[in-house]
């Protein structure tokens, strides 16, 4: 699929603390493809689009929570591409549906919502049986794209950037698929850092096995568990005055659920000295601004 690669750069950010420490730092900005559309996301859809293609299937189900960036990603590209998309959402239909999901109607996704008990046996084959069954001539996206075809096109950030050259590379981790390509298309020499966004993520190495597509080094994977915030998706002040901190300085939009809590904890470890003295550092913007939305008005100054 067609992702519009024009708008995106990669800014490097100025700060005295960054002077001091010796370091640079820069960010890749996937969030410039589109306010709504995660970066990573559709990178993570591309090989699944290519199959839907080359398999001639007319539909895509995949699944979601009612704030998923994947469910937007996912109708969009769908639109984009002319197959009918299928979004199977967890829990009951609620009285008002989040803007993501108003999203994911507009751009024509089908909605279909399921208990959380039934959401949970999603990966089960009599589960998927059922789903081929019912919507004929149908590729099933995972969760997040969390497959090892998922990772692969999360690897192409890696190909199509220039992006070989930084010492480290820094990204929140969700389902950990966007990590998973990165490392596998790094160069030996870099170190990739993720930086979970769950609290108590303790089967990263379980996923990484799913996820592998070729060889990778563990040795170049760090992971910071600390910077969460209480949980998926918890917020707190601090975290928002981080975010209109970032917005000040560096015109840097954030959004609260991953970017914001993974830049904090690189910003954190440079203060702490965690970064030799001429690191140069790249923070991945996995986008997702468009969860924002969600927030009181005025909560954000941007
Ligand atoms: C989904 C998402 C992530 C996490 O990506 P995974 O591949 O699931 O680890 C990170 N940042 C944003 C903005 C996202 O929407």
């Amino acid at each position: 699929m067609d992702i519009d690669y024009q708008n995106i750069t990669i800014d490097e950010l100025q700060n005295e603390l960054f002077t001091t420490k010796q370091v640079t730092v820069a960010v890749l900005r996937l969030d410039k493809i589109d306010p709504i559309l995660s970066g990573n996301k559709l990178f993570k859809l591309h090989y699944f689009l290519q199959q839907a293609k080359e398999q001639n299937k007319n539909t895509i189900v995949t699944f979601g929570g009612a704030y998923s960036n994947h469910l937007a990603a996912t109708a969009y590209a769908c639109k984009l591409n002319k197959l009918q998309a299928i979004g199977i959402i967890r829990g009951e239909k609620p009285t008002t549906p989040s803007h993501t999901l108003q999203y994911c109607v507009k751009n024509n996704m089908q909605l279909q919502f399921i208990s959380r008990a039934e959401y949970d046996k999603k990966e089960k084959s009599q589960f998927l049986a059922t789903v081929q069954n019912q919507y004929k001539n149908t590729l099933v996206i995972p969760e997040g794209g969390f497959s090892s075809l998922g990772s692969k096109g999360a690897g192409l950030i890696m190909d199509v950037f220039n992006v070989h050259n930084y010492t480290h590379i820094c990204l929140a981790v969700g389902t950990a698929t966007t990590l998973s390509g990165i490392i596998q298309n790094a160069t030996k020499s870099q170190q990739i850092i993720a930086i979970p966004v769950l609290k108590g993520m303790t089967d990263l190495e379980k996923r990484m096995n799913t996820l592998i597509y070729q060889k990778y080094n563990p040795t170049q994977l760090t992971t910071w568990s600390e910077y969460h915030f209480g949980g998926y998706a918890k917020k707190t002040t601090a975290l928002f005055n981080f975010m209109n901190e970032c917005w000040v300085k560096y015109k840097l939009p954030l959004d609260f659920v991953y970017t914001a809590k993974a830049f904090y904890g690189v910003i954190d470890k440079i203060g702490n000295d965690f970064f030799p003295p001429s690191s140069n550092i790249l923070f991945i913007h996995t986008g997702g601004l468009q969860g924002n939305l969600s927030l009181p008005a005025n909560t954000l100054l941007f």
